[in-house]
């Protein structure tokens, strides 16, 4: 099998499904654990894990040029995506609008935790519709001839997690009129791009602590206390009412640390990725037929999806395993999913190319060495498939 062809050194290149814990986040989160007090107790202790969510929440929100009183913890991006999305079209139902008087666009390539919850919009009645996309951006043309006096959100994300697209958020939300909200999913951004809200035009902005080197189980959902936002589930009354429960603020400490990170980073971690793209896609390129590379516009660096037209690319996702390299072939959540990357479908509508993805997504901590030693054991591994000797 191949797995005596290759060096049994592991590197992992699936950072758009989880990062790594960067190694400072990970001491500031031991480090807030000392504190173990439930931030809502009126005791010294309550008192000190509460302040360290409280200047989490100050240093994300200076991240985003927001106000701390802006930024909601939840559990993750999807529990912030929900929030968004149903949350204010319950808060517009509350109001007395009837969901069928309410219009929604959406990024059809989005996360499932958007899709899935446009789903369940429909299931209420409200009215959704899918946004145009032309050449790897949303058409603002389409964009403005689908707004109706009803349409009351949009939902997009600022990077597609499987092709690294970066979309025209800034671009929609100049296209919009000022009542109608802009929702941005910016969960596979910092590393490379800046969310300055400005930049971005979102006023629900989601993040999460998993894909940046925080730790897994929370995320933010950033937004203005004049958002109209109904809760979702209840309790306590944490968070705005928003997302009541127990605060993590040894995650969110985590979170803040990481955020700060990939910021100082960003320009040069950019760079390099940039090389490192390049010359997979030479590599690449030059040595296996019948490959197609999903390139946009505007286009992250970190994350290469590849068509390898008519392979088995689940296969060939176990083979690069056994080889010791961490891949997959799109969004970790879809990948029970046999009807191929409805990203990459959305995006390019071409069914064979949806049908045979590979995502290489990398991160500030791999290293050039491993990326190098990808695209030989990619082009092995290929060309075991296609019935070549390697
Ligand atoms: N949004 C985007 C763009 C993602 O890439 C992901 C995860 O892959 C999510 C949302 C969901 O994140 P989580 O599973 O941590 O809630």
């Amino acid at each position: 099998m191949l797995s005596n062809l290759f060096p049994k050194k592991r590197a992992y290149l699936d950072w758009a499904a989880a990062a790594p814990v960067a190694p400072a986040a990970q001491r500031a989160y031991e480090r807030a654990l000392a504190d173990f007090g439930n931030p809502s107790s009126p005791h010294t202790e309550g008192r000190a894990a509460k302040k360290i969510l409280e200047d989490a929440r100050t240093k994300i929100a200076r991240e985003l040029s927001m106000k701390a009183d802006d930024v909601i913890f939840t559990s993750g991006a999807t529990e912030a995506n929900n929030i968004a999305i149903l949350g204010h079209t319950h808060a517009l139902m509350a109001q007395g609008r009837k969901p069928a008087s309410i219009h929604v666009l959406y990024l059809p390539s989005a996360h499932a935790s958007i899709t899935e919850t446009m789903r369940a919009l429909k299931h209420l009645g409200v009215r959704t519709e899918a946004l145009t996309i032309t050449d790897g951006a949303i058409d603002i043309e389409a964009l403005t001839a689908s707004l109706k006096p009803e349409t009351a959100l949009v939902s997009t994300e600022y990077v597609c997690g499987e092709t690294g697209t970066i979309w025209n958020t800034r671009e929609v939300k100049q296209a919009l009129p000022g009542t109608v909200l802009l929702h941005v999913d910016a969960t596979q951004a910092p590393f490379e791009e800046s969310l300055e809200r400005t930049r971005l035009g979102a006023d629900l902005l989601v993040l999460d602590a998993q894909k940046i080197g925080g730790v897994r189980g929370l995320g933010i959902l950033a937004a203005s206390r004049s958002t109209r936002l109904s809760a979702l589930s209840y309790g306590g009354g944490q968070e705005r009412a928003l997302r009541s429960g127990t605060q993590l603020h040894a995650s969110a400490s985590a979170f803040a640390t990481a955020l700060i990170e990939a910021r100082a980073g960003r320009a040069a971690f950019k760079a390099r990725a940039a090389a490192a793209r390049a010359e997979l896609i030479r590599q690449i390129s030059s040595a296996i037929s019948s490959v197609q590379i999903q390139q946009s516009k505007n286009q992250t660096q970190r994350i290469l999806n590849l068509s390898l037209i008519g392979r088995d690319t689940d296969y060939l996702v176990a083979l690069l395993d056994e080889a010791g390299f961490a891949v997959s072939t799109k969004s970790a959540c879809e990948t029970d999913s046999l009807a191929g990357s409805r990203a990459v479908l959305s995006i390019t509508g071409d069914e064979e190319r949806a049908k045979s993805t590979l995502r290489i997504s990398w991160g500030p901590a791999t290293s050039t060495e491993e990326l190098r030693r990808f695209a030989p054991a990619l082009i092995r591994a290929v060309a075991f498939l296609d019935g070549r000797p390697a």
